[in-house]
C-alpha cells in the first residue's frame, strides 16, 4: 500500500549531479519561480532544494491575506498582477487555491491616518486598483461586528476599503505550485539542505548540499528568514535584513460574523474569518531579531485585548492554536529581487517581511524571467540591493507604523 504513495508533486526523485537552475527554499517564492521557469522559459531541468518540507517557512505559517493596495508606485503594479493571478492559477494548476475575494478594510484611528489613507487610495486609483475611503458609519454597515464607539483605546475614524483583496489558502498555494512545477519536470527535493555555493571566475558553478554536490550555472536564494545568513555565510554578501518573528493564532470555528479582512495599525492586530469559520488573527512582529518560532503569552494577551475592543462579540471566544514564523524584514519593508554584479548566476528573492504571500505569484513569474534571460525585467529594477547604498529606499515603511494597512 505504501509503495503506491505518490505526492501531488510527483515521486521523490534522486538528486541529479547537474541542474540548469537550483532554487534554495521550497517556499512560495522558490516554488513559483520554479513553476514559471519550467512553464514559460523551457527551463525544466530545475531543482528546488528544501531543507525541511515545502511550506515549512513563512509560506505555511502566514495569515493568508492578499491585497494590491500597497503604498508606492514601484510596489503597486507587482501586487496588482499577483492578485489577478489567483483565479488564473487556480484553473491553470487544476488545484483549488480557495481564493475568497472578501475585500480588506484597513482601519484608520485618527485624522492623520485618514489623510494618509487618502494619499494611498489616490496612488492605488492612479494604477487602476480599486480602493475607497469609508467613514466609521460605513465601516459599521460593512462589518456590523465592529465597535465604532468613541469609548475604546483607538476609536475608529474610518477605513481604507479595498474590494478586490481577500484571503487565499496558503498551504493550497504551496501544494498547487509544487504540483504544477513537478508536472513541468521540476525536481523537488525535501529534507535536503544547501550548505554552500561555489563560485569560480565570478560565476556560480555548483552548490553543496548535505546529499552531495550539484553543478549548476544559476542559483536562487529564496530562503526566507534564512536568506541573509545564506548570502553572508556562503558568499560573503551582506543583506540589510533583520529576522523577526511574527505570531498568529486562530479561534474556535464560529458561524459567519466577519465578512472582510479587518486590520488596524494602531491596535497592531488584523483578523479574518477562514472558510472553516475560525477567526485567524495576527500581531505585529516581535521587536527583537531571533530565529525561534515561539509563541509568547504577551502576544496572546495582546490579541485578545485588541480583538475584544475592535470586535466585542469575540469576547469569551477561545484561541485554539497559535504559532509563529520568521519574517525577513528590510529597512524599507520592500523586498530584494536582484542578481549580483560580481557573481554571475547568483539571484536573490528575499526580504519579504509581511508581504511575501500576497506577492509570491508575480514575484516568481518575474524572477523566472530574470533567471532565464539574465536581464532584470523593468518591473523588478526598483527592488535592487543597490538601492540601499544609493539611498533610494522605498516608502512602504510608512504603512505599518501607525497609519493602518500593514498586512
Ligand atoms: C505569522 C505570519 C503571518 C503572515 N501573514 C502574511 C499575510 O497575511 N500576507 C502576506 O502576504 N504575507 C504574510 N506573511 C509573510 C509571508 O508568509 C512570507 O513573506 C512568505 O511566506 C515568504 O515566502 P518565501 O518563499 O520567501 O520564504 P519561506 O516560506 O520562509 O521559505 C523559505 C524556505 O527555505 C528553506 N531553507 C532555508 N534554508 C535552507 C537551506 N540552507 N537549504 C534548503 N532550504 C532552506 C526553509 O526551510 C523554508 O521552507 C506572514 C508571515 C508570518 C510568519
Amino acid at each position: 500500500m505504501f509503495g503506491k504513495y505518490k505526492p501531488l508533486w510527483g515521486k521523490p526523485s534522486k538528486l541529479d549531479s547537474a541542474y540548469d537552475a537550483v532554487i534554495i527554499g521550497g517556499g512560495l517564492h522558490g516554488l513559483a519561480t520554479a513553476y514559471f521557469l519550467a512553464r514559460d522559459h523551457g527551463l525544466t531541468n530545475v531543482a528546488v532544494i528544501e531543507k525541511r518540507f515545502i511550506g515549512f517557512g513563512g509560506s505555511g505559517r502566514n495569515t493568508a491575506i492578499v491585497r494590491a493596495n500597497q503604498r508606492t508606485q514601484e510596489n503597486l503594479p507587482l501586487y496588482q498582477e499577483a492578485l489577478a493571478l489567483w483565479p488564473i492559477l487556480t484553473k491553470e494548476l487544476d488545484y483549488n487555491l480557495m481564493f475568497f475575494n472578501c475585500g480588506n478594510l484597513n482601519l484608520c484611528h485618527s485624522e492623520a491616518a485618514m489623510s494618509a489613507a487618502r494619499l494611498q487610495i489616490a496612488s492605488a486609483q492612479f494604477n487602476g486598483i480599486e480602493s475607497h475611503l469609508l467613514d466609521s458609519k460605513q465601516c459599521k454597515e460593512m462589518v456590523p461586528a465592529l465597535n465604532i464607539s468613541e469609548d475604546i483605546t483607538y476609536p475608529i475614524f474610518g477605513a481604507m476599503y479595498h474590494p478586490p483583496g481577500g484571503i487565499v489558502r496558503h498551504d493550497a498555494v504551496v501544494w498547487g505550485l509544487a504540483k504544477g512545477a513537478a508536472k513541468h519536470g521540476v525536481h523537488i527535493h525535501q529534507q535536503t539542505a544547501v550548505t554552500g555555493i561555489n563560485v569560480e571566475n565570478g560565476k556560480v558553478v555548483s552548490v553543496e548540499t548535505d546529499r552531495g554536490r550539484i553543478n549548476t550555472p544559476r542559483v536562487l536564494n529564496a530562503a526566507g528568514g534564512y536568506s541573509a545568513a545564506i548570502s553572508y555565510e556562503m558568499l560573503g554578501i551582506k543583506l540589510p535584513i533583520s529576522v523577526l518573528n511574527i505570531q498568529a493564532m486562530v479561534t474556535q470555528p464560529l458561524k459567519p460574523i466577519l465578512n472582510h479582512v479587518v486590520s488596524s495599525g494602531a491596535y497592531h492586530a488584523y483578523a479574518n474569518q477562514t472558510l472553516k469559520g475560525e477567526i485567524a488573527t495576527g500581531a505585529h512582529m516581535d521587536p527583537w531579531p531571533n530565529y525561534t518560532t515561539l509563541s509568547t503569552a504577551h502576544y496572546i494577551k495582546h490579541q485578545a485585548q485588541a480583538l475584544s475592543e475592535m470586535l466585542p462579540c469575540l469576547r469569551g471566544v477561545r484561541f485554539m492554536r497559535h504559532w509563529s514564523g520568521l519574517a525577513d524584514m528590510t529597512p524599507d519593508m520592500a523586498p530584494i529581487m536582484d542578481g549580483n554584479d560580481h557573481i554571475d548566476g547568483y539571484y536573490m528573492d528575499c526580504g519579504w517581511g509581511y508581504f511575501g504571500f500576497k506577492s509570491s505569484a508575480a514575484a516568481g513569474k518575474y524572477m523566472a524571467q530574470f533567471m532565464a534571460s539574465g536581464n532584470c525585467p523593468p518591473l523588478l529594477k526598483p527592488f535592487s540591493l543597490r538601492r540601499y547604498e544609493q539611498h533610494r529606499l522605498m516608502g512602504e515603511i510608512a504603512t505599518p507604523v501607525s497609519y493602518g494597512p500593514w498586512n
